[in-house]
């Protein structure tokens, strides 16, 4: 009998636990292995000007190469990161050649919207993380008022002292910051006056749900439009699909979008040609 001894352990685990943890490791030996080999890749995400549809701003996404292969994305990897702490190195990674990138655009384009990049919550507990920022900011010579760092709702815990510090730290460079994901997390609403936030991202689960039958879940995105105007915040609604919730978001007011409907995440150069003016045809 294996109980009680722990060489045996294994037996334990049923066989979908036993994939989990075989699934895990194999995705931090594949994110040791991108971080090695370079395989990491950007994506841009254009958000739109809600009325002129303009492009403001550009969503930078992390891509895996050897991963995304296996059809797996940030939204399975990023989570191992964070539990294994390759996130530290993957978001510092992030954010050097999101930097790079938005030099070499504005030289291209004079393309004045805003980089918006996600942060994990974990950053919000590392001392180290504004300084490091600053060092690459600097060394890219990019104006930080060009930056937006977003991070999820869940991650901002305001009791703590140390979160707070690095949040006003960050902040006090000139990155604005975005609340993502918003609408998922706790926030008692009339705790949002403290946030040393600039902008909520409606979670795309409400998008979504615009003309549900459940009426509460209707009635969310407009309430939170009026919250935020209240509070002077920006309101970007993330994962619009169709005509009819872009049509609605314009009608109460909302400030930026970005979703399938608009543009799809695009790799550099396709990005780079929708973004540059098109010269031949210029007069
Ligand atoms: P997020 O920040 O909420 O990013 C939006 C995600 O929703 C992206 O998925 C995007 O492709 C997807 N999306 C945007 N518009 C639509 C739409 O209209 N319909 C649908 N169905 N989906 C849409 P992605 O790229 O897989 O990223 C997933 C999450 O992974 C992100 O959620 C973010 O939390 C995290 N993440 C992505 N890149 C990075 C990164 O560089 N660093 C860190 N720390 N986290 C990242
Ligand atoms: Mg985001
Ligand atoms: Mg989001
Ligand atoms: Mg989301």
């Amino acid at each position: 009998q294996a109980k009680g001894n722990g060489r045996n352990r294994l037996e334990y685990f049923s066989d979908e636990q036993a994939r989990e943890l075989r699934d895990q490791d194999l995705i931090e030996r594949a994110l040791r292995v991108s971080l090695q080999q370079n395989y990491f890749s950007l994506v841009y995400m254009p958000m739109f000007d809600c009325q002129t549809l303009e492009i403001v701003g550009l969503e930078v996404l992390v891509r895996a190469e050897n991963l995304q292969r296996l059809g797996i994305g940030p939204d399975r990897f990023i989570p191992i990161a964070e539990k294994t702490n390759l996130i530290k190195e993957i978001d510092l990674w992030v954010i050097d050649n999101a930097m790079a990138r938005l030099v070499e655009l504005q030289a291209a384009t004079g393309f004045m919207g805003k980089f918006c990049i996600n942060i994990s919550g974990v950053e919000l507990c590392n001392e180290l993380f504004p300084a490091k920022v600053k060092e690459i900011i600097d060394s890219h010579g990019v104006d930080p008022c060009l930056i937006e760092f977003e991070i999820t709702e869940t991650a901002f815990v305001l009791d703590d002292i140390k979160s707070r510090t690095i949040l006003s730290e960050l902040r006090n460079l000139g990155i604005s910051l975005a609340l993502d994901d918003f609408g998922t997390g706790f926030t008692a609403f009339s705790q949002l006056i403290n946030y040393p936030a600039d902008c909520l991202k409606i979670d795309r689960s409400f998008v979504n749900d615009l003309f549900s039958v459940d009426v509460a879940r209707h009635k969310m995105v407009r309430i939170i439009e009026d919250l935020a105007e209240l509070y002077g915040l920006r309101v970007v609604a993330e994962g619009v699909e169709t005509k009819e919730q872009l049509e609605y978001l314009q009608e109460i007011g909302c400030d930026w979008v970005q979703g399938y409907y608009l543009s799809l995440p695009l790799p550099w150069h396709e990005m780079l040609s929708l973004i540059s003016p098109p010269a031949s045809v210029a007069k």
